[in-house]
């Protein structure tokens, strides 16, 4: 497990190299970002962004989405995995969104993973990414890089979600999630991580071992 100076190292470096990381999904308002992140599971950035940007086009808010129907719905997102669960979950949230919260996303972690197709990592990545708070949505990259590194080692995403809440300085709490998926997804990569170009190799426990 990482020593405490490590993990300050570490995220200064991360945080140097890329002062403001974001997400690289795109969206322009709090319901584009949920739908947004709803469409993202299994599939990648590039491939929701290049749906979405039409989509968001002629419906950017729940009460136009409902209205385009689960038919209407799907057209705009089969190029995307899981499309037709997807669509079915995104038409009932939206259903919810307009009855039960006056069309707009609710900024309370329980109302959020009551709508369909939002668990815990969707929630907590609208939870960060549009009311700034310090959560951890461990995907698959975080999950890979925080065993690896030795930052909060854990066999399932709660447990490294719940190691980084504790062990993560508060100051970089916000920006961390991010800045870890990037790392993943760029240089700590699942098959082949770049350890020989990381920039945070001499924190890391498996980089140290190279
Ligand atoms: S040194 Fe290698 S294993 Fe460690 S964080 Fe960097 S890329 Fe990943």
């Amino acid at each position: 497990m990482l020593k405490p100076a490590d993990i300050e190292t570490l995220f200064a470096t991360l945080q140097a190299a890329n002062p403001a990381p974001a997400t690289e999904l795109v969206f322009a308002s709090p319901f584009e970002c949920l739908a947004a992140v709803l469409l993202s599971a299994q599939a990648t950035d590039v491939g929701v962004n290049k749906a979405t940007r039409r989509l968001f086009a002629v419906a950017p808010t729940p009460e136009r989405m409902l209205a385009l129907g689960e038919a209407g719905l799907v057209e705009h997102i089969k190029t995307i995995g899981l499309f037709r669960s997807k669509a079915k979950h995104l038409i009932e949230t939206c259903r919810l969104l307009v009855e039960q919260h006056g069309g707009k996303v609710p900024h309370s972690r329980a109302a959020l993973e009551a709508l369909p197709g939002v668990g815990r990592k969707t929630a907590n990545v609208v939870l960060n990414v549009v009311w700034g708070e310090p959560t951890m949505a461990v995907d698959t990259h975080i999950f890979r890089v925080a065993n690896r590194l030795g930052l909060a080692p854990g066999k399932t995403p709660l447990a490294v979600e719940q190691g980084l809440l504790k062990r993560v300085p508060a100051a970089y709490r916000r920006d961390a999630h991010h800045w870890l998926i990037l790392h993943g997804r760029y240089v700590c990569k699942a098959r082949r991580p770049e350890c020989e170009r990381c920039s945070v190799k001499a924190q890391c426990e498996h980089g140290r071992r190279l």
